[in-house]
This record gives C-alpha cells, structure tokens and sequence, in this order.
C-alpha cells in the first residue's frame, strides 16, 4: 500500500483490524473518515473512547452496562428468582427484544471449550453460583446449541442440581450452531416455552 500516505494507511491499518473488516472495507472506511467533517470525527471518536472506558460487568448478572447494576437488575418488576444463562449480551439482547421473558439473565461472557482451551473458569460461572445463595427457583440455560453450548449446559446442570434448584433447557429448534442473535423472536419464544427440565 505505498501509493497511501502514512497516516492513511495507518488507519486503514488500525481499521482492518477490527472483526469482519477486510483491508478493502477498511480503506472505504478510512476514506470515507477523512472526508467527514473534523467535528464529526472527534464525536465519532469520544463515543468510541467513552464507551470502552465506562462500560463494565453488571455486578450482579455480568452483562456489559455502564451502571453497577444494569437496567435490568436494578429493575423490581423483573422476577429476580428466575435467571436465564446466556453466553454474551448480544444474546441477552434477542431475548430481551421478544419483550416476552420476565426473568433476569446471567451473561456467561463464553462457553466452555476444550478445543479452545477455554475452561469453566474463563467464563463468568462463579458469579452465577454466587447467585443462587438467594432465593432462586429456576435457571434457565440459554446457551447456543452449538458444541460448546452443549459442553456449557451439561456442566452447569451438574454443578446446580444438588442445590436442588430447577434446572432447564431451551427446546432445540434453535439451528444446530446457531447464534441466538440471529433467530427470529418467534423461534426463541417457543425454545423457551418449550424448554425442558435437566
Ligand atoms: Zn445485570
């Protein structure tokens, strides 16, 4: 890329980076950053910079929020006794947008994966146990149908069955290796109306 000046190939640099962005989409990126207005940019930039600074695990559930509590915890309406066990944010969020489920989430922030050398101790599991030494009646889990997911929901079932607490599962019906993000609402209301004890 020497036909590129430093400075812009420095940022179609830092740009390609980024997940799915090939150096042909970071170089229109780029291009399109320098012909912005400069106030633009810099708001652009700040809101990048702000975010990654402020935003933090929720204290009680581990989801990304930039509060102690996130929206959802700190809300009294929810019924807290119900935890649904997600593997990221992102699949709290399709739950969420179904405005259907009532409960609270667990945001794993992983799935266990011996492949990937990932062990229960990578993932946010400790902080679900801390949670059930109040009062819970059921977890949900929610992870992907994929390998890991499976892996994931295997080994919670086991680690919470002597507590006694309901354990569950979504119905599969959820694609094999599937992402929660990308199912439609329909699909995700029916595996968790159809979700089974573990
Ligand atoms: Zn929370």
């Amino acid at each position: 890329m020497d036909y590129y000046s430093n400075q812009i190939r420095k940022l179609i640099d830092e740009l390609s980076r980024l997940p799915g962005i090939g150096t042909k989409s970071a170089a229109r990126l780029a291009f399109h950053l320098i012909h912005m207005p400069v106030p633009d940019v810099k708001r652009l930039a700040g809101t990048m910079v702000e975010a990654r600074e402020n935003v933090r695990y929720c204290k009680e559930c581990c989801t990304l929020t930039d509060q102690d509590l996130c929206p959802i915890c700190a809300n009294a309406d929810r019924d807290h006794k119900t935890i649904m066990v997600v593997e990221n944010t992102r699949d709290l969020a399709a739950y969420e947008k179904t405005g259907k489920y009532e409960g609270v989430y667990h945001v794993l922030h992983g799935a266990i994966s011996p492949m990937l050398g990932i062990g229960p101790g990578d993932i946010k599991l400790k902080e679900l146990i801390a949670r059930l030494e109040k009062e819970v009646d059921e977890v949900i889990v929610a992870t992907n149908s994929s390998l890991e997911g499976e892996t994931t929901a295997m080994y919670i079932s086991k680690l919470i069955k002597p507590t006694g607490i309901k354990v569950s599962r979504i119905a599969s019906g959820v694609p094999v290796g599937g992402d929660l993000e990308y199912i439609d609402e329909v699909t995700l209301l029916r595996a968790l109306d159809g979700r089974t004890e573990l």
